[in-house]
């Protein structure tokens, strides 16, 4: 049975636990070599969907959308629709490397700065001994570029993990995803950054009390203008409540 799907702002959320949704979502379609997009949306990028309709349409091609960021649980609270959990595109990334590693399946990693990336990929082939690595590329490259992805889609790898920031990663998987013959698909954001050690993640006690958006405020307050978009779209859920 499909898993069920709680639409916030037009955007239609995944329901279930982030074990369901790789197990009984994600599981057979890499055993079956379906290809699948998967959107990690948080109020932010709800927000920029809200004000560019193209990219709506692009975050609506995606199979799944999951709830990344408690704005998003706190909003299907809301409306009365409460979502089981959060389901960060991290968590996500952590759980299919694992499986690739237990069946030896192929990853593509692309996006970050090149010092970064370098780190990242040698960070999962150290964790990930089992795991294959197609390849990984830096985040910084013209996103039309056609014969590139081609490059990428040659070497057929079983995931593709886009950490290009949104809504560039989207962009270029949407844009790109025709040419491959399978794959799971998934922007990743900064999760690079993370895995090479560049960025700390938040930790499990901040994670715990829901206070991650604080945490990465706190250390990268670069960031408090883009941070708006939470309470901005938490207004609009609380104007658009059915
Ligand atoms: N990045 C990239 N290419 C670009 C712009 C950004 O690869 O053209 C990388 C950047 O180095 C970082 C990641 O994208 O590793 C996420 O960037 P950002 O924090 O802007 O993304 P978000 O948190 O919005 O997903």
């Amino acid at each position: 049975m499909d898993a069920h799907r709680v639409t916030i702002l037009d955007i239609p959320f995944i329901g279930g636990t982030r074990e369901q949704f790789i197990q009984k979502e994600l599981l057979p379609r890499i055993e079956h070599k379906e290809k699948c997009f998967i959107v990690t949306a948080n109020p932010e990028i709800v927000e920029f969907a809200v004000s560019d309709e193209d990219y709506k349409k692009l975050v609506l091609s995606a199979d799944f959308v999951v709830p990344d960021g408690i704005g998003i649980i706190v909003a299907s609270k809301m409306i009365g629709q409460p979502l089981e959990e959060r389901i960060t595109g991290f968590d996500i990334l952590n759980d299919l490397l694992a499986l690739a590693d237990r069946k030896s399946l192929s990853v593509y990693m692309l996006g970050a700065q090149e010092h970064v990336i370098q780190k990242a990929a040698w960070k999962v082939k150290e964790l990930y001994p089992h795991l294959k690595l197609a390849g990984f590329h830096h985040g910084f490259f013209n996103l039309e570029d056609d014969s590139f992805a081609r490059e990428i889609a040659e070497l057929k790898p079983d995931l593709i993990f886009v950490a290009t920031g949104a809504p560039r990663q989207e962009k270029w998987i949407a844009a790109h995803m025709d040419k491959f013959d399978k794959g799971i698909f998934m922007g990743v954001g900064g999760c690079f950054d993370i895995l090479a050690g560049e960025v700390k993640g938040a930790p499990e006690s901040w994670k715990r009390l829901h206070a991650e958006w604080l945490y990465r405020l706190l250390r990268q307050p670069t960031r408090w203008k883009r941070m708006l978009a939470i309470p901005r779209f938490l207004l609009r859920v609380a104007k658009n409540r059915p």
